[in-house]
């Protein structure tokens, strides 16, 4: 026998976050391979036009976890972020509301703040609700209207989230949605509709961002803080074939790398696609994972804000658009004096292009901007499988994948490693996790 012996690495499919953190928690020698030429994910940003910054849409950090907070506040980003009071609209009837909607309708006409209030009274305590109260929700249409009534169903939940995902709520399931949809209380209603309304329910009331570099200078700080030696960024590579039995990868670079565990944070089928020995049902399985994708446009204007909102949401058919967002709004460094920028975001198959015209139209529309002629550039951008689809065939085919992955021993992480709808926090958390589940094995 040699007396060097090699330890073969742990390896890591995927910098974005989940990957990264998956190396920066290892204690073990590991390779991390990344088919972009720049690590970050999502989690990257693009200077346009002389000092435009966008994020591939708004991406606003929650920190939840103690440790996640530590690790980012005290050790990636020291005195490197600001916090941010959220300041997000609903655009609907002609009128901006405070998001939540549901605690905000003050100032909607009468009728449709009328129709919002009893459909909750009725949903939540009336006789009308109680079957609906005494069951579990078989899609997320009834988890909207077992929990906020007909009335908020119909004038906000309903249409969004079907431009959103691109299918109705009723064909999405109910497991999903505890976590991101405010379930307010009936004084939090009231309130909301006679002017006494807080903006501070939800999970995201305040956020974080970076003050210099826009988003991506956390997953920059992350990739920096890997400690010398401990492994190696491999980037404009991706494997071409995965052999779970050898535990071997054929690379795009022409290497093979042979590895100690596997940990994966590319989109789910995909995966399964790379690996060899893959049982028919799985395959059959990961082809029944849906995802929506979102086009979305980087617009930069002459002039200033018009509005003061972070993001605003437009649920209405007026609107092709479901969400638009100002980084500048939110922070002034991310445009150039003298101007504003948005992010005007489109779900499903859509033409780039047709996109970009909508989004001007739909700028104006909301008042955002004067008119077109202020506007600088708007350049369309895809982010594909965006959003998970919760439809009724995910739990099953996902936990199919997920088993025979557990059996050969591959694990994943992050919101497409995992396909869910989950946050940056989430896939810096997932990362954790499977580096204290590989070291554990
Ligand atoms: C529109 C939108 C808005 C969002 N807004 C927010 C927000 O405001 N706040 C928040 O906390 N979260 C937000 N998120 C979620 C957040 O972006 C993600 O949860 C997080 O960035 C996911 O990190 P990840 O590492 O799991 O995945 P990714 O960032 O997708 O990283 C996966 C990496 O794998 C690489 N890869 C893919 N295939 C291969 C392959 N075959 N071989 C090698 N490498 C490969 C990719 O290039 C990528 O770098 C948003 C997401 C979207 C889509």
């Amino acid at each position: 026998m040699s007396a060097h012996t090699h330890i073969e690495p742990v390896l890591i499919l995927g910098g974005g976050l989940a990957g990264l953190s998956t190396a920066f928690h290892l204690r073990r020698p590991w390779l991390l391979v990344e088919k972009e030429s720049r690590v970050g994910g999502l989690v990257r940003t693009e200077t346009m036009h002389g000092g435009f910054r966008f994020d591939p849409t708004g991406h606003w950090l929650h920190l939840r976890d103690p440790g996640m907070k530590a690790l980012v506040h005290e050790r990636l980003l020291p005195d490197g972020l600001v916090t941010v009071a959220r300041r997000a609209a609903v655009f609907t009837r002609g009128v901006f509301t405070r998001f939540p909607y549901q605690v905000n309708t003050h100032g909607l006409p009468v009728e449709v703040v009328a129709e919002n209030l009893l459909g909750f009274v009725e949903a939540t305590v009336g006789e009308g609700g109680r079957a609906l109260r005494e069951r579990e929700p078989a899609n997320f249409e009834e988890f909207i209207l077992r929990h906020l009534g007909a009335g908020f169903a119909k004038n906000f939940m309903v249409p969004y989230n079907t431009k959103l995902f691109g299918v109705p709520p009723r064909e999405l399931s109910a497991a999903w949605c505890g976590r991101f949809v405010p379930k307010p209380s009936l004084k939090e209603v009231v309130d909301g509709a006679l002017g006494l309304g807080s903006d501070a329910l939800g999970y995201n009331a305040s956020f974080v961002y970076p003050k210099e570099g826009g988003i991506e200078s956390l997953a920059r700080a992350l990739h920096g803080a890997l400690p010398e030696g401990s492994g190696e960024v491999r980037v404009s590579t991706e494997p071409v074939a995965l052999d779970w039995e050898r535990r071997s990868a054929r690379l795009s670079d022409g290497s093979e790398v042979r590895w100690s565990a596997l940990v994966s944070t590319v989109p789910l089928p995909a995966l399964v696609d790379l690996l060899h020995q893959v049982p028919d049902e799985v395959r059959a399985a990961a082809r029944r994972l849906r995802a929506t994708d979102v086009t979305w446009v980087a617009v930069g204007a002459r002039g200033p804000n018009l509005q003061p909102w972070h993001w605003v949401y437009t649920p209405e058919p007026e609107f092709a658009t479901y969400r638009i967002g100002s980084p500048s709004a939110v922070f002034p460094g991310t445009a150039p004096p003298g101007t504003s920028s948005f992010y005007v975001e489109y779900s499903g198959p859509r033409s780039p292009q047709a996109c970009a015209r909508a989004a001007v139209e739909d700028l104006v529309r909301a008042r955002m901007i004067h008119s077109a002629a202020e506007v600088l550039f708007a350049e369309p951008r895809v982010i594909r499988n965006a959003y998970v689809l919760y439809d009724g065939q995910y739990g099953e085919a996902r936990q199919t994948v997920v088993d025979f992955l557990g059996r050969v021993g591959i694990r994943t992480a992050g919101r497409y490693g995992n396909w869910e709808y989950s946050s940056m926090e989430d896939a810096l958390l997932g990362g954790r996790a499977a580096a204290e589940q590989v070291e554990r094995a």
